[in-house]
Formats: structure tokens, C-alpha cells, sequence
């Protein structure tokens, strides 16, 4: 089908179009039929919590199923959906998504879903999620939002988070430490979970500077009574390493890559008890 609609093949980094400017309308056109095509979907990967060794739930990571090139990252479009706006459509669709699809697994983990920063200037954020858990019928507190340091927390969206956190919503701080002010950004409002970003991670076995990063960072997440999940674990080495540093739940191809909607729910009835009960089986998905 891809083939036979000219009008589709060029979108998406065509090097014939030379004009940059001219490449980034064509995208959001893309993105628009994207939207309009059903052609989103999101994937889902595995949070493994420590302290139990149980699945403590999963964060929801949109793709584009783009008719002729296949699966596009996020990293591609989401800037394009932000300047256009479209955000604001795709974000409300994403988070009723998230929501309809922990509402049919076989167990009711937690699933988190990112919010842009564009979402909170395009969206009454407030509103979008109540509507997602109303008509998902899923309870507040199976749901997490992450946000990064590029949402300014105003008045306005400082309200609107605290408003969330009554209905019982979680609010994490995602991509922790490679901001500008992580600090200051953490002292305006009380976040529920601090997610360690995936370069201290990286770093950790072999860089004292990230090792020393990250038990800070649990150390201070610790004294404001706030959780941590480490992000982008790949290796036994890390895993233990961030065990031993009191992280509370760990996320990374080690345990699980994200999944297709089907493959997650089959990953979540199999493993039932707990992760413990199913390691190679944990492992070998995704
Ligand atoms: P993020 O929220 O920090 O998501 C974590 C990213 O790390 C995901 O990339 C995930 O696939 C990747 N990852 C997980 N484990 C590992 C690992 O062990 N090694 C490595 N190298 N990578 C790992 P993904 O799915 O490409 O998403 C990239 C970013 O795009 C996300 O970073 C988030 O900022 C944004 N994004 C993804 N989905 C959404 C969404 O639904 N809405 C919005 N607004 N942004 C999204
Ligand atoms: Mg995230
Ligand atoms: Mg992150
Ligand atoms: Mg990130």
C-alpha cells in the first residue's frame, strides 16, 4: 500500500527535499495522516522493582509504524509533533492508550507514560488524564507520569501536577542529572520517583564520577523519601552494582526491551508470580 501512494513515500527525510524548512512541514504532514491512520502504537517495557524482585510495572514508549519505513523512534518525530502541536492530540490519544491497555493485563502494575512539555501549553494536562482514566475506567494510582526539566513548572502546571497527585497519580522526574538544574528543578515540587538517566548508568563500571553521581542521587532520593528507577541496565554488573546502591527498581534490555501491546500482555500472564519465578524467561523476551 506504501508503494502505490506516491503522496507517502516522500515524507520522512527525503534528501530530495532540500529546503529544511520545507522537509519539517512535510514531516508534520506526516504526522498529521499518522494520527488521522492510526499508524502510532505504543510499546511497553518491563520495570523490574528490587526490593521484591517483582514487576513493579511498565513504561509506555510510542513508535511510529510508518507505512514504508517501518518502526520510527520517537526521537525522530516527537520534536516535529511538538512544534507543529500536534502533541496535544497525539499525547491525549497515547495516554487513553496507556490506560485502556494496563486495564486488560492479567495483573494491575503500574504503567507510566511521558508527558512533553508542549502538552502542558497545548493541553489542559488535568483534564487529558482525567479523561484517560475515566474512560479507561483504570485507578489513579496505577498511573505514573514522567516529566523531564523541560516542562517549566509554572504556577499553572505546578497546580495542575498537584491536582494529579490528589487524584493519587504518581509524578516522576525522568532523564535525572542531565539537565541544567536538576536541584532547584527537584525542590519545586515533590515528585514521587526520580529516574537515574541512562548515561550515569552506562558510565557506572567504569567511571567513578557516574558511580558517585548515581549514589548521590539515591542518597538524596532516599532522605526525601522519593523512589529511583535506574534507567537503561544492560548489564548483570550494573544491575547488581545499583542494587547495592539502594536503588529501588531497575529498567533496561538486561531485564526486558520494550514490547509490542500483545507481547506485553503474554509477558505479564507468563510471569504471574514473581520475576524470580521466570528469570530466563524474563530475559529472553523482547
Ligand atoms: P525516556 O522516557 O527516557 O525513555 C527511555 C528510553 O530508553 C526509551 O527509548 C527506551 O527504549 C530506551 N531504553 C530502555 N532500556 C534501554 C537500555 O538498556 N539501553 C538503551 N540503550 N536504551 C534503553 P525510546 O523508546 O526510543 O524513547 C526515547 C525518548 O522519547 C524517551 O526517553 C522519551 O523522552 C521520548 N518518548 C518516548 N515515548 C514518548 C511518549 O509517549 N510521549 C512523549 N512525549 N515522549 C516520548
Ligand atoms: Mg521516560
Ligand atoms: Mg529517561
Ligand atoms: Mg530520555
Amino acid at each position: 500500500a506504501a508503494k502505490s501512494d506516491p503522496d507517502r513515500s516522500y515524507r520522512l527525510y527525503d534528501a530530495s527535499i532540500k529546503d529544511p524548512r520545507a522537509e519539517r512541514r512535510a514531516l508534520e504532514g506526516a504526522l498529521k495522516s499518522a494520527h488521522d491512520n492510526r499508524e502510532f502504537e505504543l510499546y511497553y517495557q518491563p520495570i523490574l522493582d528490587l526490593a521484591t524482585n517483582r514487576m513493579w510495572g511498565c513504561e509506555a514508549l510510542v513508535r511510529w509504524k510508518h507505512p514504508a519505513k517501518g518502526m520510527v523512534s520517537p526521537l525522530q518525530f516527537i520534536p516535529a509533533a511538538e512544534e507543529s502541536g500536534l502533541i496535544g492530540q497525539i499525547g491525549d490519544w497515547i495516554l487513553e492508550d496507556a490506560c485502556s491497555t494496563a486495564m486488560s493485563w492479567d495483573l494491575p502494575l503500574k504503567v507510566a507514560v511521558n508527558l512533553s512539555p508542549v502538552q502542558f501549553q497545548r493541553r489542559d494536562v488535568f483534564s487529558s488524564v482525567k479523561q484517560a482514566l475515566d474512560k479507561s475506567g483504570m485507578p489513579a494510582q496505577r498511573l505514573v507520569l514522567e516529566i523531564t526539566e523541560s516542562v517549566k513548572l509554572t504556577e499553572e502546571a505546578t497546580a495542575t501536577l498537584k491536582r494529579l497527585k490528589a487524584l493519587g497519580v504518581s509524578i516522576s522526574l525522568d532523564d535525572f542529572g542531565t539537565g541544567y538544574a536538576s536541584m532547584s528543578y527537584l525542590r519545586s515540587f515533590p515528585f514521587d520517583k526520580i529516574k537515574i538517566d541512562q548515561s550515569f548508568v552506562r558510565g557506572m563500571m567504569d567511571a567513578s564520577d557516574s558511580r558517585a553521581i548515581i549514589k548521590a542521587t539515591i542518597g538524596l532520593a532516599n532522605d526525601l523519601k522519593i523512589s529511583t528507577t535506574a534507567e537503561g541496565v544492560e548489564t548483570e554488573e550494573q544491575l547488581n552494582a545499583l542494587r547495592l546502591a539502594g536503588a529501588s527498581q531497575a529498567q533496561g534490555y538486561l531485564i526486558a526491551k520494550p514490547m509490542s501491546r500483545e507481547a506485553i500482555a503474554t509477558f505479564i500472564s507468563d510471569l504471574r508470580g514473581t520475576w524470580q519465578d521466570k528469570p530466563s524467561r524474563a530475559r529472553a523476551t523482547g
